[in-house]
């Protein structure tokens, strides 16, 4: 059958709603980026077409010559990009890359020590609906009650208790610096591997807006679609040591045949990480963050730990308004076209489907070219919508506002 030739209208008219809705709201859920054309120009090309399962030049098809040297291109990049000795570019997901590093290094019913969910841990770090948690005895850390900082003391009692074998750092929804040199202490103490997941913070790393993991931590995990605003996927950076145990787990323990489209839009964002300008973007979007936060702070809003030092923040909108959920908060900003996630608070007396929280983040405004005077009218126009969030006259208006901020700064 040849190829039709009439475009699926079906999709392509939804992918246009989809494009104009990225460019006429406010695009702040954390974990979002807007990826470069030349990303989007890999990924949509004929490498979708090719079987390579295993790796460059230990293939189980032929005619892997192109895909070989692209493949090689990203692992040499990312190692160069965060100073590791290893890389596996294959995992299609940063849970896929976890889960990867658990299955080359644990064994089932191995204790581990992460980040709670409630207080920002991800889904992988052992929760109960995860695989991560049902096949390994995950312990979980937490924030202190006081500063709502990882509490380091509470995470070395843990580990001197339990003797896990790996202790995972790293968070989804943490607005502070993590410290990579005293939870290798730990490590060390114990005799425990050390993963840190920097799904969230990998741009920040290769910008040098954040310490680098890498040198501390036995392997790194991290995202490339987060702040690092490369192709939606996984990655693996890790010490010689761990490689071949790494590379065994991925392929053939975990996936079939990589995406080499995706590990091609990979390597073009790791160049793209590699520049000065992208270091000026990662400062950047901690400072939008910090001006957000500040501006948030002035009109009444509790942020958790006080404010943030990366990428993202954390409203507690309980000092804001008692009654106000984050769930409604995200629905009524919504409306409005701003765009971010309901997120528990430390010890959230509310359920994660309601929550007494919002996260937000910078990575996607930032790309955008917004500085800090637009933060201060992405604050004003939050405190707008939440004042009252059954006031859709109000609501109306703010969607109107927010289409002109966002018309100064196009995106695609
Ligand atoms: C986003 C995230 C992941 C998972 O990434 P996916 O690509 O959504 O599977 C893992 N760990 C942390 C800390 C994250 O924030």
């Amino acid at each position: 059958m040849p190829w039709p030739t009439q475009p699926d209208t079906d999709i392509t008219e939804l992918i246009d709603r989809e494009v104009e809705r990225q460019n006429t709201g406010l695009q702040l859920i954390a974990s979002e980026n807007f990826t470069s054309p030349a990303v989007m120009d890999a990924v949509g090309s004929v490498l979708t077409n090719k079987y390579s399962e295993g790796y460059p030049s230990k293939r189980y098809y032929g005619g892997n010559q192109v895909v070989d040297e692209i493949e090689d291109i990203a692992r040499r990049r990312v190692c160069e990009l965060f100073g590791a000795d290893a890389a596996n570019v294959q995992p299609h997901s940063g849970a896929n890359a976890n889960l990867g590093v658990y299955l080359a290094l644990l064994d089932a019913g191995d204790t581990v020590l992460g980040l709670s969910l409630d207080h920002g841990g991800h889904l992988t770090h052992g929760s109960p609906v995860n695989i991560s948690g049902r096949f390994y005895d995950f312990v979980s850390y937490g924030l202190t009650p006081s500063d709502e900082r990882l509490d380091l003391d509470q995470l070395r009692d843990l580990a001197l208790e339990h003797r896990p074998k790996m202790i995972v750092a790293g968070a989804t929804a943490y607005p502070r610096i993590i410290d990579p040199a005293p939870i290798r202490e730990i490590c060390d103490e114990v005799g425990a591997l050390f993963l840190f997941d920097a799904a969230h913070i990998a741009g920040l790393i290769a910008g040098g807006a954040h310490p680098n993991p890498v040198p501390y931590a036995d392997v790194v995990t991290f995202t490339t679609h987060k702040t690092l605003r490369g192709p939606r996927g996984g990655c693996i950076v890790s010490r010689a040591e761990h490689a071949a145990a790494i590379d065994k787990a991925i392929f053939p323990g975990l996936q079939g045949g990589p995406l080499e489209h995706v590990i091609a839009g990979k390597a073009v964002a790791f160049a793209e990480a590699a520049t000065p300008e992208f270091g000026d973007y990662a400062r950047q979007i901690v400072a939008n963050a910090a001006a957000l936060a500040d501006a948030l702070g002035e009109r009444g809003f509790r942020l958790v730990s006080g404010g943030t030092e990366n990428h993202l923040m954390l409203i507690d909108l309980r000092t804001f308004d008692e009654e106000l959920t984050g769930k409604d908060a995200q629905n009524a900003l919504d409306d409005a076209g701003i765009t971010l996630n309901k997120n528990t608070v430390p010890d959230d007396p509310r359920s994660p489907f309601v929550t007494s929280g919002l996260r937000i983040g910078t990575p996607s405004v930032t790309t955008q070219g917004m500085k800090e005077p637009e933060m201060v009218q992405i604050a004003e126009l939050m405190t707008r919508v939440l004042a009252d969030t059954g006031d859709t006259a109000e609501i109306a208006a703010v969607r109107d506002d927010v289409r002109a901020l966002c018309s100064k700064f196009p995106v695609y």
